[in-house]
């Protein structure tokens, strides 16, 4: 392996503190690049330093002066030919006292402000001039630090590391000139110490050919971890589940036709299932889409098998409401159904584990329960996951390991398909789910509309609650979709209790139901089911709400500080309008003065319904990292690449990995070991 990991004969202290900083081996200090640069190779006139730059200026003390009581400023002022400049230090040393006395000559980094009286610079960094301190003939980088670790130990370190690694050159001349790319060891050294002519611009936007040799490696390293992942997988054997019987008898009950799309993902995952490798397949679909009916056809594959399933949702109504809807389309000659929720009592959990493990439940459905009461399957063959996006990259880990949580996080044991709402860009879908294959649903059932989106101002909430009344009389269901559940005077925030009152009042004689993340997993239950079945004709919810429900009669949504919520949210919110047959509208209710991110979310909902353009804006909104739900679970992310700014590279690291390093392991082991080492598990999930 490259990189000299712990042979560093290096104070323990030293290295536990640069641990803290993910800095363990000679490899990542050499890959922990600058965030910026100072320029200290050249002395700028006085006269020419403008405010805000950040400059060196050198010359003569010519006043000193100690002003203030307890908390002490020593203010100087620096001459040379062209001017002169105060410096002030608002905390000192001796030492400083010393360096500043009058008639001393001196060097001085720092930003010039503009100070009361006239251009000034607070804490430069000093340095005494003349005699043999010489410029640097670099640029001297400043390095993403923490406390306890100055830049000043991470340079020394840094340099050691530079001059002990020996990575071989991973790609060939030509690839690099075809790419318009260094050698990465000069691009690791040019970027470590940049010569002064290099373009600050370029460095500072990392457009710079250093730059991209770096993340084009970074990237490189990450397409390759991803397609070993694929590869151990694909050497994995499953029983084939080919028997598509009970699926065809399913579709013959059904109230409606497969939409095209919908059949061709049934056939890609049909063909999945019926393959002795197990199965990793994301079916992406915008909300209302009917993924639904495609996981039971894929459920009832499996079981006509003679396997078992498990459909996971990630909160109790939405499972609740998959157990509802399956269980009316199956009966027990089809699949026997059961379901899991962490609520139910102890003795029913364990009833039904019961009956799991000994193989009487073909179908169970629940929530994570299902991962945390780990429930042993006698025979599991699926595991779907809905709203996939929802669980944190950890999550997703430990599901491959349901049936055998000892083995969490090693092999998948039985086919796994994940279905999303939120559909994942192209270019994180080929960074981090390389080793998924996806199918899409790009086309609604037919007959549905477009819901209206309306922005209005809290102002005018009156106007809207006005407006229901009559809504109710044509027949429509309304949500009315509150951020928070109780008083909380810090964010003034309108409480669903609050509106679930002002509503009551004002549309009686119509009863309005709420629901909320405080209520018992039962009383929610009941309130949604009278809801769907129309006796309910108003729900105030808190977001419990946000994924899968399904009331096709519901055809107004008010959404009250919409301001407050993610992108991702508000399009998941929208969709559970317009899934019947009447106009839909959807009134965000918002209250000024919006910040920027949110005015520019609430622009982009307005203007688009297509989920794919949404989480594209999102992306660039927010950055990838919380679109994975990685960054909670504290799994590292990409370094340095920016998968917008560098979305070509990204498909040049896929090509270059997929075809010739593929075939040159001894170039491509290296690439991922010292990116990579140690932290592999989140490359598969
Ligand atoms: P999602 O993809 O958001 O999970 P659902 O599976 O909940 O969507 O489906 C939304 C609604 O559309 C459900 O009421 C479902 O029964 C219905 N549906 C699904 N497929 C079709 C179809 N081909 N034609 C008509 N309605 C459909
Ligand atoms: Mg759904």
């Amino acid at each position: 392996m490259a990189g000299s990991r712990g042979a560093r004969p290096a104070a323990s202290e030293r290295l536990s503190r640069l641990a803290r900083l993910g800095l363990r081996c000679d490899d990542d200090l050499a890959l922990h690049l600058p965030l910026r640069y100072l320029d200290l190779t050249r002395v700028v006139p006085i006269a020419q330093a403008r405010t805000g730059d950040e400059v060196q200026i050198e010359g003569v003390i010519r006043r000193q002066e100690i002003t203030g009581r307890g908390r002490r400023v020593l203010s100087a002022e620096l001459e040379d030919d062209s001017g002169r400049m105060a410096l002030r230090l608002f905390n000192f040393y001796p030492s400083q006292l010393r360096q500043l006395a009058v008639g001393q000559r001196v060097r001085a980094f720092g930003q010039v402000r503009a100070g009361l009286f006239g251009a000034e610079m607070t804490h430069p960094t000093l340095r005494p001039a003349g005699g043999p301190a010489a410029l640097p003939a670099r640029l001297t980088p400043v390095y993403p630090a923490a406390a306890g670790i100055s830049q000043a130990l991470l340079r020394t370190e840094i340099a050691a590391a530079l001059s002990r690694i020996h990575w071989p050159e991973p790609l060939t001349e030509t690839q690099r000139q075809r790419l318009g790319l260094m050698p990465l060891r000069a691009a690791l050294q040019l970027l470590h110490e940049p010569p002064p002519e290099v373009s600050r611009t370029s460095l500072d936007e990392r457009s710079h050919p250093a730059w991209r040799t770096l993340i084009l490696d970074e990237l490189l390293a990450q397409q390759l971890s991803l397609r070993e992942a694929r590869e151990r997988r694909a050497a994995l054997r499953v029983e084939a589940l080919a028997d598509t019987g009970r699926a065809q008898a399913l579709l013959g009950r059904l109230p409606f036709r497969l939409t095209g799309a919908q059949q061709r993902v049934w056939a890609e995952i049909a063909a999945d299932l019926a393959r002795d490798r197990p199965m990793n397949r994301l079916l992406q679909g915008d909300v209302g889409s009917g993924k639904t009916v495609v996981a039971a056809l894929a459920a009832l594959q499996a079981v006509g098998s003679g396997r078992q399933v498990a459909l996971m949702a990630p909160t109790e109504i939405l499972a609740e409401q998959h157990h509802r809807k399956l269980a009316a389309w199956l009966d027990d000659s089809l699949a026997r159904v059961a379901w899991l929720s962490g609520s139910m009592k102890e003795s029913d959990k364990r009833a039904v584990r019961a009956a799991v493990a000994a193989g009487e439940v073909d179908l169970l459905i629940g929530t994570h329960a299902l991962i945390q009461d780990s429930v042993a399957f006698a025979r599991l063959g699926l595991a779907i996951v809905d709203e996939q996006h929802r669980f944190g990259v950890a999550q997703r880990l430990a599901l491959r390991g349901v049936g055998s949580p000892a083995e969490a996080a090693s092999v998948p044991v039985a086919h796994q398909l994940m279905m999303s709402a939120t559909p994942i860009p192209r270019s994180l879908a080929m960074s981090y789910y390389a080793d998924l294959d996806v199918s899409v649903i790009d086309e609604l059932p037919p007959g549905r509309q477009p819901v209206v989106t309306r922005l209005v101002e809290m102002g005018r909430r009156e106007r809207v609650i006005s407006a229901i009344g009559p809504a109710l009389t044509e027949g429509r269901q309304v949500y009315w979709v509150c951020p928070l559940i109780e008083e909380s005077e810090a964010l003034d925030l309108q409480t669903a209790i609050d509106a679930h009152a002002t509503l009551s009042a004002a549309l009686a004689p119509w009863p309005v139901g709420l629901v909320h993340g405080r209520l018992a997993p039962a009383e929610k239950a009941a309130t949604m089911a009278a809801f769907a079945a129309g006796e309910l004709r108003v729900l105030v919810a808190t977001t419990v709400i946000e994924v899968g429900v399904d009331v096709p009669n519901a055809s107004l949504m008010v959404i009250e500080h919409a301001e407050r919520f993610g992108l991702a949210q508000l399009h998941q919110l929208r969709g559970r309008v317009g899934r019947g047959s009447a106009d839909s509208v959807c009134v965000l209710l918002y209250r000024n003065p919006l910040s920027d991110t949110a005015r520019e979310r609430l622009r982009i909902i307005f203007e688009s319904q297509d989920g794919f353009e949404i989480a594209r804006r999102d992306l660039q909104l927010r950055g990838p990292g919380e679109l994975l739900g990685a960054r909670q679970s504290g799994l590292p992310m990409l370094r340095h690449a920016d998968l917008d700014r560098d979305a070509e590279l990204v498909a040049c690291a896929r090509d270059l990995a997929a075809g010739p390093l593929a075939a040159q392991p001894e170039r491509a082991a290296p690439i991922v070991a010292r990116w990579l080492a140690g932290r592999g598990a989140f490359a598969q999930a």
